[in-house]
């Protein structure tokens, strides 16, 4: 069998003197969707900040079978690793079409920019419409749009997502998780996924975690984290 995609080994991680991730353990397989579930300051925004060496960490990180814990956060990117960071992080001064051209910074082969272009305006067609429109007067959906479609000029083989629910209307999110379910699915995309709609992400995921105070409470298949009493009771209000 080949070998996990991402494989975390006793991972811990903090700022400054706070240690907030206590040693993690787990693995991701390659093409799969990952839900990382936990209350408010759990540690799962922290988590994705520690995979792709935005916080000092210790432990082991593997993708793709070389080590990228220690390494600076754009040799992680040009390994193929994007970061959807909350709160977004697009550039609002700038139209959409620069948003997308700047998404592909890290990449080597320029030749195909043109090419993920037209990938990403036919996952977000809304996106092609505003192409020229400035950002920052996007609606908050077409902004997380943006902001997915940034990352995924990168050509990632791991999208890390950050609460790409958050804030947004209900039909909004649904064509966000849509959309998720499609990039995993046609353009072979691993995800990790955090997110405070856990009915939705285990509904989306194959596999989740449980994060409570940094560290890893329940991990298995969606189902089995959908069926797991503590997780009804506080995660899903049943
Ligand atoms: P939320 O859903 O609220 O974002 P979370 O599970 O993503 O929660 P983190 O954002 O990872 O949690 O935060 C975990 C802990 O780390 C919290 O106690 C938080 O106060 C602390 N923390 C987060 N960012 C920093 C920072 N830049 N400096 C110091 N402490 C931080």
């Amino acid at each position: 069998m080949a070998a996990p995609l991402l494989q975390v080994r006793a991972l811990h991680a903090g700022y400054g003197p706070t240690q907030v991730l206590h040693g993690l353990d787990f693995e991701i397989e390659e093409g799969s969707i990952t839900a990382l579930l936990g209350a408010n300051g759990a540690g799962k925004t922290t988590t994705l900040r520690a995979l792709c060496g935005m916080v000092r960490t210790g432990g082991e990180v593997r993708f793709g079978g070389q080590r990228i814990d220690g390494r600076a956060t754009e040799d992680i990117v040009r390994l193929g690793v994007a970061h959807v960071p909350d709160g977004r992080g697009t550039f609002t001064d700038l139209s959409t079409e620069e948003n997308l051209r700047l998404g592909a910074y890290a990449r080597r082969d320029r030749s195909a920019l043109a090419e993920d272009s037209a990938r990403v305006y036919r996952l977000f067609p809304i996106l092609a419409e505003r192409r020229h429109q400035q950002a920052g007067t996007l609606s908050g959906g077409q902004q997380q749009m943006l902001a997915v479609a940034r990352a995924l000029m990168l050509r990632p083989r791991l999208l890390l997502l950050d609460e790409p629910s958050f804030g947004l209307a209900p039909m909004v999110v649904k064509e966000i998780f849509a959309a998720m379910r499609e990039i995993n699915r046609t353009q072979q995309v691993t995800i990790l996924l955090v997110e405070q709609n856990a009915a939705m992400a285990l509904r989306l995921a194959d596999r989740a975690h449980l994060l409570e105070t940094g560290r890893l409470v329940r991990s298995g298949s969606s189902t089995e984290l959908m069926n797991d009493d503590a997780v009804r009771r506080a995660y899903l209000g049943y």
